[in-house]
């Protein structure tokens, strides 16, 4: 069997974030049809380790069906060593024969799909006339996230604020604030990118019809958003079932008996999909929690494999 081999460098060429931001418009909406299988991921986490490993598998059934599996370490420690927290690759499979087609580098994939996931929620959720721009962290997801707010939404200004002063001073023609408090004040769109545990964002430094993507939290047990923040919202979460199950900005909220799963207003495919309504005026307030799914790494994945077949990028290795 021949595999194709996708690196970091070429993978990031071969992904455009406009691409990318309309591929994962497409498989949340054939999410929301019925058309892929994306059960919940799996964490492998020992019990002295500072690292996880999280194994997301998906399918995609019809003419050319596909199966792909993510296989990521997270690594806290590694921004410190110049290298991405996240390590890993995604592995796609075909979905006829079993047989592997193509193994892509995770770092990018995950880098670029998660932003490009958040322009899609802004683009359909964020109030007309959004003009400034609030990013709180300074990492790799914080970068990706400034590169696709620029590519859906014409921003007059960008605000951001991360933990270590002059950090955020690195993303590109952004404004530092000194404190997460002033990043928000005249923020109409946000951004929350950290690994930070407790809130970084409350209820009432936040706009009147400000739009929210919180992106940072992936577990149960750390959050971004505090409870206020996420009862007085109109939520609207990547998967249900993934939110009830893994998200911490949900379950502290809920543990503390602010908010039920039936505070969910919609998957955001479902909003694609034209099933469900998005924002309903000016005035609200939208949240949309970004978890991340393994069926956004499938497509993603089999974007970048399509294209690297069609120029011969890559190595092609037998296995
Ligand atoms: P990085 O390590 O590159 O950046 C982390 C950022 O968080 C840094 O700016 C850091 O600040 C800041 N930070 C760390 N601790 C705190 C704290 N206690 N309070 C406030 N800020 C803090 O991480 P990534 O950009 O790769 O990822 C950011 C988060 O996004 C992670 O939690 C990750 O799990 C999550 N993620 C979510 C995805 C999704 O699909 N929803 C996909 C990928 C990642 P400082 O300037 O001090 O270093």
């Amino acid at each position: 069997m021949t595999v194709r081999v996708v690196g970091e460098e070429e993978t990031r060429r071969l992904l455009p974030m406009a691409d990318c931001v309309h591929a994962m418009g497409e498989v949340l909406a054939e999410l929301a049809r019925g058309r892929l299988h994306n059960p919940l991921r799996s964490v492998v986490r020992p019990p002295d380790a500072s690292t996880l490993l999280g194994l997301m598998p998906a399918h995609r059934d019809g003419d050319e069906p596909v199966y792909a599996l993510k296989a990521v370490v997270i690594a806290p420690e590694n921004p410190k060593r110049g290298l991405d927290a996240h390590q890993g690759l995604v592995v796609v499979f075909d979905g006829t024969t079993g047989q592997v087609r193509g193994l892509v580098n995770a770092s990018a994939i995950t880098a670029v799909r998660t932003a490009a996931v958040s322009g899609v929620a802004t683009r359909a959720l964020a109030r007309r006339g959004s003009r400034t721009l609030a990013i709180l962290g300074a990492g790799v997801q914080a970068h990706a996230h400034l590169e696709v707010m620029r590519a859906v939404l014409p921003f007059e200004r960008v605000v951001a604020w991360s933990r270590t002063p002059g950090r955020a001073a690195d993303l590109d023609g952004a404004e530092e604030a000194e404190s997460a408090e002033d990043a928000l004040r005249d923020a109409d769109v946000v951004v929350t990118a950290t690994t930070a545990r407790e809130p970084i964002v409350r209820r009432e430094w936040l706009k009147p019809g400000a739009h929210v993507n919180a992106v940072g939290s992936s577990i149960p047990t750390t959050r971004e958003l505090d409870t206020a923040t996420m009862a007085a919202a109109a939520l609207f979460v990547d998967r249900r079932e993934s939110t009830v199950n893994e998200s911490g900005d949900y379950l502290f909220a809920a543990r503390e008996g602010a908010i039920g799963p039936e505070h969910i207003r919609a998957e955001l495919g479902e909003v694609l999909a034209g099933d469900a309504e998005g924002r309903r005026d000016d005035d609200e307030l939208t949240v949309f929690k970004s978890l991340g799914l393994a069926v956004e790494d499938l497509a993603a994945a089999e974007l970048v494999l399509r294209r690297a077949e069609a120029e011969d990028a890559g190595t092609v290795v037998e296995l």
